[in-house]
């Protein structure tokens, strides 16, 4: 019998974890061609979401899962989910049942045909600002551009993996992570399933407008080194004005042998150049940070026990 897992990363999940549970048992009992699985990943959260998933698992041995030392945030949660997961096939989930689970039936028809990564396509967005919206969709034309590299626009975590792609996805385990575009960059034979994003079930988003910030210089910085280029060119352009500008001057001043004038072209020019080169610095900075991350060779998350054992 095929094994299909549910992986839940979750950090102050509590209310939305016994919801998530009682949407998904209906579908477990419907396809029970399958032997199924519940793995939560309890990301360092900071309510009951511990007690909550371990009463779950006392009454239900499906239920199975990890409890991270701390929060390691949900790029890496994921991790410890392909890891720990024990399925031919996993769907990767939220808790707060913005992926509706009547979708899995769907995807497992998918996968039975043959696809190894059948990634889920929101319809709507929910309810959601206009602003992060406007955000989120300059962000996937950006890194479109330039990661040479199709990321899918609306595509998020929520997926069906096949047992070789979490398998290819374990050997990925750099510190600074951007998941969705490890889903790219793998391959294998991808199909797409549309579905409805919902408003949060319960809790609330625990994504504050800097992590997000944080999250797209990760998925620029960690996929392609452009703005490396992007700093090299701009330094160009402003070195030929300058040049163009300094043959001008010299032969003004040999012509006309003007005096001292031109002070604000002076302060222009300086500012000008000061800020393109502190902005190609910062971005210099941004991938020596990562290489010095990444050089450190930490584990990429700690887990403290797996089913009630310690994993240390
Ligand atoms: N999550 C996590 N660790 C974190 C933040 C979030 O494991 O540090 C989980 C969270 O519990 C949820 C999923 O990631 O299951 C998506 O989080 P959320 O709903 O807050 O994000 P949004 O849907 O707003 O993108
Ligand atoms: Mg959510």
């Amino acid at each position: 019998m095929k094994k299909v897992s549910i992986v839940v990363p979750c950090c102050n999940e509590a209310a939305a974890v016994p919801l998530l549970y009682a949407a998904l048992q209906p579908i477990m009992t419907a396809q029970s061609e399958y032997q199924w699985e519940v793995l939560f990943i309890n990301d360092g959260s900071k309510d009951e979401t511990l007690a909550v998933i371990k009463a779950l698992r006392l009454a239900d041995a499906r239920v199975n899962y990890v409890d991270l030392s701390r929060n390691f945030g949900k790029e890496r949660a994921m991790l410890a989910g392909f890891d720990y997961v024990t399925g031919d096939c996993m769907v990767l989930m939220d808790a707060d049942l913005q992926h509706p689970p009547q979708v899995i039936p769907e995807m497992l028809s998918w996968w039975e045909q043959g696809y190894d990564d059948v990634y889920g396509k929101r319809i709507s967005r929910g309810r959601e600002h206009w602003l992060r919206k406007r955000l989120s969709l300059a962000f996937y034309k950006i890194l479109q551009k330039s990661a040479r590299m199709e990321i899918l626009q609306n595509v998020g975590d929520f997926r069906l993996l096949d047992r070789c792609c979490i398998n290819t996805l374990k050997k990925l385990r750099e510190q600074e992570r951007y998941t969705k575009g490890m889903f790219s960059w793998i391959g294998f034979r991808k199909h797409e399933v549309l579905f409805e994003t919902r408003d949060r079930a319960a809790g609330r988003s625990s994504w504050s407008v800097r992590q997000l910030f944080r999250l797209a210089v990760e998925g620029i910085t960690s996929f392609t080194v452009v703005p490396l280029k992007i700093s090299a060119v701009i330094g160009f352009i402003v070195s030929f004005f300058a040049f163009v500008y300094m043959i001008i001057t010299l032969l003004k001043t040999l012509i006309y042998g003007e005096p001292v004038h031109g002070y604000p072209t002076i302060m222009v020019t300086i500012l000008f150049l000061g800020g393109v080169q502190l902005i190609s610095i910062g971005i210099i900075g941004e991938y020596l940070g990562r290489i010095f991350h990444e050089t450190k060779n930490r584990p990429t998350y700690i887990a403290r026990e797996y089913n009630g054992e310690r994993v240390f």
